[in-house]
């Protein structure tokens, strides 16, 4: 499992030493707009908790915390009021294309821009 960095940018954003555009917390998840959105609506969840990706997180993270940060993902996108439905992904290591080795989720809706 590659090391988790306290440093990188979503760490950050949690601490509150970067800025964002917050869109939901509770004692397991902090969700805010990605910044370079690659649709009409595009959240970005992230867990209260030091998982490098979502290998990391599902084989390390306590079953209260996996279970506590799915919930927030749903509930998430009910409150974004995405009627028409949505789409869920997560870039899993460099060859899966993740550059912010901080476990998150993408929430995708809306025409890709
Ligand atoms: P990954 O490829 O790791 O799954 O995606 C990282 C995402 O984080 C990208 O969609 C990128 O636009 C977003 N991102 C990178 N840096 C920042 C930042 O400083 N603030 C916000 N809000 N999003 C970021």
């Amino acid at each position: 499992m590659p090391f988790y960095d306290r440093n990188n940018i979503f760490a950050r954003i949690l601490r509150g030493e970067a800025p964002c555009t917050k869109v939901y917390e509770d004692e397991f998840a902090f969700a805010f707009n990605d910044i370079y959105p690659k649709a009409r609506i595009h959240v970005l969840v992230i867990p209260k908790g030091e998982y490098v990706s979502l290998v990391d997180f599902s084989q390390s993270a306590p079953p209260e915390m996996i279970a506590g940060f799915w919930r927030a993902v749903t509930k998430i996108a009910e409150r974004l009021g995405v009627a028409d439905g949505y789409r869920i992904g997560s870039n899993v290591g460099p060859g899966g294309g993740q550059v912010v080795f901080h476990f998150h989720v993408h929430i995708l809706s809306g025409p890709r821009t």
